[in-house]
């Protein structure tokens, strides 16, 4: 009953991943990880988005605030920090400081290429 063959057939060398070894006795998924990171169980890292100088409605990023966002520039002079995020999704479009008077918000932004 212990006839059985491993050597046709590996399995990932990583624990707990039963996918078929394809290079290095890693699966593909943990293959390309390797090589992405150095590491088949390396977390791969999050490329921060890099928006600086890039116009969100009145506002434009100058810098990137750890753990905040960007502190963003806005057309009245102000300036404001605003998560990457609600500025990609145009959630923040403007400084919104009370009492500061914006003029009517056109669309017509610059393409993002
Ligand atoms: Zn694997
Ligand atoms: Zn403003």
């Amino acid at each position: 009953m212990s006839a059985t063959d491993t050597t046709a057939a590996s399995t990932c060398s990583v624990a707990g991943c039963d996918r078929s070894a394809v290079k290095r006795g890693w699966c593909s998924a943990h293959y390309m990880r390797n090589h992405r990171t150095g590491s088949p169980t390396g977390s791969v890292p999050r490329a921060r988005l890099d928006i600086a100088g890039r116009r969100f409605g009145r506002l434009v990023a100058t810098e990137p605030v750890a753990g905040a966002g960007w502190r963003c520039l806005c057309d009245c002079g102000r300036t404001r920090v605003a998560r990457t995020a609600d500025l990609t999704r145009g959630m923040v479009r403007e400084c919104s400081h009370l009492g500061v008077a914006h003029g009517p918000l056109t669309d017509d932004q610059p393409g993002e290429g």
